[in-house]
């Protein structure tokens, strides 16, 4: 029998996105219900669905959630997408009907807690209008770290054969709040102690999501590995640590369908690796669109970002005196955080002709960026899993990265026989500008930059694998839940 699988993500692309977490709930559904899964998808009702005009049909069912002392009722939508997932939104307008997802510029919206509190009830109390109680229910990140509280409480008696899986996709993010609002969550107050909810002295939902669901993914073997040091674990590792049993590393999978210069229909000129001369179109176009009046020749180094500490523009920052005296151009596409807004504009006003920034969420100048640059930077302080390396690959982008987590499982540092990237290990400025400069080397001599690209182009992180291994970890979770398999035994399947 078709295993059912719910999916609740506070993003999924194409309905909302602000990272990579969307692109892998977006395309993860697709993929598993291509192997045969009965797949639903569920995420809030943003102003951002209904702005992109995806149609949605309002279901006859409501449902009502306890929120402290109110009761609020969430309106059910569903939209199908084209590969025939089915995508449930849950709809209460004074959360979700905002400009951002969770945060502006100046910070997080101060009601975080309601909202995802919100989602996270909704999402169970749905299943249950709809009469779906699914096999698993695959929650990820802080924002559904309540469901698999939820269903081991409240509603653990509806959801006896239901297991869950929590993914973390970044370990920073871990939604804390004031102890004071527990009764938000309406959750037994015996949850709160050191071995549930509470931690040090606040309510922590990743690690609800943690303690309570059957089994824990993360989404690359070496993140899987670090999370579990001080310096990744960002105070969990302990937790970690303690459920290291159930816990797994699968990295994320790239849409091809989506991230392909053969196809891609946001670029100036499509390319492959046989014929790759659409990628000087493409570069030449992408100077112009950066105002960048430089030789096309010389190597430019792009960035697609989001604005964020564990990006490494620290020691970004530290390295640009150097890297402007080198005959390079860069371009960065990001957003988020105002003093790396700041930074990035500072930087632009300093070295105009050579730097240029675009301080946007720009679906369509990602691509452009993947397409027109030779090389995409990353010196991440920490990266789970990371797409945009993975995508540029096929690009024949070459990667410029610091190994850690997912960037060092993906790309191998240079070597005329292999390598398909550049890859440095300290955190530190003078790595950094080594490795650069190591780059441009190889680019300048034309027969080992052709084979470095054309190796990476053939690179391939499609998801089949990776959804594979997801649906054999649903397969653990549930013997696990079913009582048909000790956690002792998890590693070994
Ligand atoms: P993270 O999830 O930490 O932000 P990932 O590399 O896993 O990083 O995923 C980032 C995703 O978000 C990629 O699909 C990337 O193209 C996209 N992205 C990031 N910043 C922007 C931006 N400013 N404009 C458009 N897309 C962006």
């Amino acid at each position: 029998m078709a295993m059912k699988v719910v999916i609740a993500s506070s993003e999924v692309t194409p309905f909302a996105k602000t990272g990579g977490l969307a692109d892998v709930t977006g395309t993860l559904s697709h993929v598993l219900k291509n192997m045969g899964c009965q797949v639903m998808v569920f995420l809030p009702y943003y102003r951002e669905v209904w702005q992109k005009g995806i149609s949605t049909e309002k279901l006859d069912v409501d449902v009502t959630v306890p929120i402290d002392r109110r009761i609020l009722t969430v309106g059910i939508y569903r939209s199908v997408t084209p590969g025939g997932v089915s995508v449930y939104l849950l709809k209460r307008d004074e959360y979700y009907d905002r400009t951002c997802l969770y945060a502006t510029p100046e910070g997080d919206y101060f009601d975080n807690l309601e909202r995802f509190t919100l989602f996270s009830r909704a999402v169970v109390e749905a299943l249950m209008a709809l009469k779906a109680i699914p096999d698993i229910i695959h929650c990820n990140d802080w924002q559904t770290g309540l469901i698999p509280a939820y269903i081991q409480s409240l509603y653990a008696p509806h959801f006896k054969k239901t297991a869950t899986v929590f993914t973390i996709h970044n370990i920073a993010y871990q939604g804390l709040f004031p102890a004071t609002l527990f009764d938000i969550t309406g959750l037994p107050a015996e949850m709160y102690n050191m071995e549930g909810i509470e931690f040090w002295g606040k309510i922590n939902l990743l690690k609800a999501g943690i303690v309570y669901s059957d089994v824990v993914t993360t989404v690359s073997e070496t993140y899987s590995k670090e999370i579990q040091t001080p310096e990744y674990g960002y105070g969990l590792e302990g937790v970690l640590r303690k459920r290291k049993d159930r816990l797994f590393g699968v990295l994320n999978g790239v849409d091809y369908s989506q991230w392909n210069p053969q196809t891609d229909r946001y670029i100036k000129a499509n390319y492959s690796e046989k014929d790759l001369s659409g990628k000087a179109i493409c570069k030449k176009d992408l100077l112009k669109e950066y105002h960048l009046d430089v030789n096309p020749s010389i190597p430019l180094i792009g960035i697609i970002s989001r604005f964020a500490e564990q990006k490494g523009f620290d020691i970004l920052s530290s390295s640009m005196e150097e890297l402007m005296k080198l005959e390079l151009a860069m371009v960065v596409l990001g957003t988020g955080e105002r003093r790396y807004q700041t930074l990035f504009e500072e930087l632009a006003r300093r070295y105009p002709d050579k730097l240029s920034v675009k301080i946007a969420f720009d679906e369509a100048l990602a691509h452009k960026l993947e397409a027109g640059c030779d090389f995409l930077l990353m010196p991440s302080r920490y990266e789970p899993c990371g797409l945009n390396q993975i995508y540029s690959l096929r690009y024949g982008t070459i990667p410029i990265v610091r190994a850690t987590g997912g960037l060092d499982d993906t790309i191998r540092d240079y070597s005329e026989k292999n390598g398909n990237g550049f890859k440095f290990r300290e955190y530190s400025p003078q790595a950094l500008v080594e490795k650069v400069k190591e780059a441009i080397s190889v680019y300048k001599n034309k027969k080992k930059w052709r084979t470095l690209q054309k190796r990476a182009m053939r690179e391939d992180f499609s998801w089949h694998q990776s959804a594979r291994k997801y649906l054999s970890i649903y397969r653990l979770a549930v013997g696990l839940k079913r009582g048909e398999l000790s956690s002792a035994e998890l590693h070994k399947n």
